[in-house]
């Protein structure tokens, strides 16, 4: 079993104790006080009479990332005097234990015996696992900043091979996912904090991040993990949206944020090394920018399937790792197409083919547009491309016009003229923080209760552009529809189970209103 540990920072007895209290009622089974700041330590013994919970003390020197300045001895002193009469655990770091006398350290707790690289992987990490073992260590603990999203597996491995109860994590953004494996790899522990703003390590989830939004209570070790790979990744909806449906169909998988850098050669190497980590049932990916190209080049290298559409767009947004005892198995689709055509197809219910008697104006010719672009074509319908960068939007006509549907391109200046009976907006104008903007401009285009209106924009929930279309009488379709839609689909092609979109749009929307 992996406890969940809430690391509190101690300035002073009154706000120790709450922290505590705190972290009690938001599920922490073990309390770490970081005593680094605590100068009397006899003031903290009615706290910790009344802990609650069992606890680590921690009193980290400046040299080890901490902010103590107490020498080795004085530390120690503190750190028996607490421990004394109450048992736990308390953490001293190796390099202490290897220059202080045996008979100095705190005979009281159990020893956590601790290794910490604030800079990265410590280059001496072997040796520091073998010094860790011949050391008095009760738990072993070992943590360093992780340099990418790879370095975490070296922590896995590290916990796979433990034979004693061990701590082995990544701190940093790009070490969030070994935080949360902790529990799948059989960590002793796990740190969190009670609040963003009270974490004591870089990369530290809340206690409310690891159960409500990482799955913490359903995480064993056999779940699959799932994750969405993109530069930047923390802003992403995505873990929010797929683990409360995970939750919701009681499927037993954890969906993690994945940073990896823009470079084939990075999506390459972050592909190798996941695929054939050993126990970590890596089983799928929601791909985003800037990866979707990468993904397709990827897929076709190693010869696995890649969907025909997903081909022709030349972006693939999802991938389905088939494991079985002789290989793995990629497959490569693209979920946004179909989310787009299903919003509009189920707003006017209609089917796709109805598409070929549709004029629809598409507004931008970036990635998303060339997927509106070829999904519309595809099913034939009439499609205007209307782009600020013309030269754009002539391009995409050229690869898309008379495949099925016709294409051509305009300038955005002409959309104010424009007769579609459904308006497509796939430019980034009207997203949050610019909710002032539109994609129509200051001469939108002539609007009745006929037209459709689809603005791809999920941030906010109603942009400038969907209140001018009601305003105009016209139906509108959000973002939020497309985003809960291509989820969906990514969901199912992994779980082969029905989405509970129902549950899912609940999550976006509640994200997106709070
Ligand atoms: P992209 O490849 O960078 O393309 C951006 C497009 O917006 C280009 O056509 C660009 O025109 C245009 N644009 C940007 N700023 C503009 C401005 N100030 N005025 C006029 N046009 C402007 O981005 P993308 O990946 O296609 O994403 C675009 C948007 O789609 C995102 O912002 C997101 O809100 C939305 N989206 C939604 C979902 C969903 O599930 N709902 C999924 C994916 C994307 P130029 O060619 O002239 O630069």
């Amino acid at each position: 079993m992996t406890l969940l540990c809430a690391s509190i920072l101690v300035r002073d007895p009154a706000q120790a104790r709450r922290d505590l209290a705190l972290a009690a009622e938001a599920g922490a089974e073990i309390v770490e006080l970081r005593l680094d700041r605590i100068t009397d330590p006899a003031a903290l013994t009615p706290v910790m009479d009344r802990a609650g919970v069992p606890c680590v003390l921690t009193c980290r020197p400046t040299w080890e990332g901490g902010e103590s300045a107490l020498d080795d001895a004085e530390r120690l002193r503190m750190l028996e005097s607490l421990a004394s009469g109450r048992g736990g655990y308390v953490d001293v770091e190796l390099k202490t234990v290897q220059r202080v006398d045996g008979s100095a350290l705190p005979a009281s707790a159990s020893l956590i015996i601790s290794a910490h690289d604030f800079a990265g992987r410590p280059e001496r990490l072997n040796n520091l696992l073998l010094e860790m073992d011949r050391s008095p260590a009760t738990v072993q603990k070992i943590v360093w900043t992780a340099r990418t999203i790879r370095d975490n597996l070296e922590a896995f491995e590290i916990l796979r091979a433990r034979r004693k109860p061990m701590i082995a994590f990544c701190m940093g953004e790009a070490g969030i996912i070994s935080r949360v494996l902790a529990k799948k790899f059989g960590s002793f522990l796990t740190f969190a904090t009670i609040r963003a703003d009270a974490a004591t390590a870089p990369g530290q989830l809340t206690l409310d991040e690891l159960k409500s939004l990482y799955r913490w209570d359903a995480i064993g070790p056999n779940t699959r993990v799932y994750g969405v790979v993109a530069d930047p990744v923390m802003h992403s909806m995505s873990p929010a949206i797929h683990n409360a449906a995970f939750d919701a169909a009681g499927f037993d998988g954890v969906y993690l944020p994945m940073r990896v850098e823009g470079s084939y050669e990075s999506f390459k190497a972050f592909m190798e090394s996941f695929l054939h980590a050993e126990g970590l049932d890596f089983s799928g990916l929601s791909v985003t920018i800037p990866h979707k190209e990468n993904a397709l080049r990827y897929l076709s290298e190693r010869g696995d399937e890649v969907e025909p559409l997903a081909r022709r767009i030349g972006a693939v947004n999802t991938i389905i790792v088939d494991r079985s005892p002789r290989r793995i198995a990629l497959r490569g689709i693209n979920t946004d197409y179909a989310a787009i055509l299903d919003s509009i197809t189920s707003a006017l219910q209609i089917g796709r083919d109805d598409l070929k008697d549709r004029r629809v104006a598409v507004l931008g010719a970036g990635g998303t547009g060339r997927t509106a672009v070829a999904a519309l074509a595809h099913c034939g319908a009439t499609v205007v491309v209307y782009n600020r960068t013309l030269e754009r939007a002539k391009a995409l006509s050229k690869k898309f016009n008379g495949k099925s549907g016709k294409v051509v391109a305009a300038p955005m200046e002409k959309l104010c003229g424009s007769c579609c009976d459904i308006y497509l907006n796939t430019t980034s104008v009207g997203m949050h923080p610019k909710v002032d903007q539109s994609a129509f401009g200051v001469a939108p285009p002539k609007l009745t209760s006929g037209s459709l209106v689809f603005d791809t924009v999920y941030n906010p929930m109603k942009t400038l552009l969907l209140k001018q279309a009601e305003q105009a009488g016209a139906a509108t379709i959000s973002g939020v529809e497309m985003f809960v839609r291509q989820a969906a689909a990514q969901f199912e092609a992994w779980t082969n189970l029905k989405a509970p979109m129902t549950v899912m749009r609940e999550v976006i929307e509640r994200r997106l209103g709070s």
